[in-house]
């Protein structure tokens, strides 16, 4: 019987399922080596459905055509396609949004942010 609660849940299982980051997904829909590479590092014998039936934008595999035409019409997989069509954080990106910057780009940053203050405080006056 399965377990109802903890680890072996069937709910819980497949909430810690290992997912491809949206960043690598990224990465393998712009280059066919990457996506390549990641695809030999499993043997296809392993793989469900001999490896032939993969969403890229979801790093799955489906054991049949059928599956995986249904996955691809279902809401999971639109959702995918839609997160992926947003480019993906940066290291840099997220650095600069809690304040670390490279010293050669603060400098910049903080003569944006006077000029911006300049322009406020006129349109106040009027
Ligand atoms: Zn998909």
């Amino acid at each position: 019987m399965p377990a109802i609660r903890g680890p072996q849940s069937k709910s819980k299982a497949r909430r810690h399922a290992a997912v491809r980051g949206l960043d690598l997904v990224h990465a393998d829909l712009h280059s066919k080596k990457h996506l390549e590479q990641h695809l030999s590092s499993k043997a296809f014998e392993e793989l469900p459905g001999g490896g032939l039936w993969y969403c890229v934008e979801c790093a799955t595999h489906y054991e049949s055509e059928p599956n995986f035409v249904k996955h691809q019409k279902g809401k999971p997989h639109k959702r995918r396609v839609r997160q992926l069509k947003e480019e993906p954080y940066t290291q840099k990106e997220a650095e600069a949004a809690t304040g670390l910057t490279t010293d050669n780009g603060r400098k910049k940053a903080d003569e944006e942010m006077a000029i911006d203050v300049d322009v406020v405080e006129e349109d106040e006056v009027k």
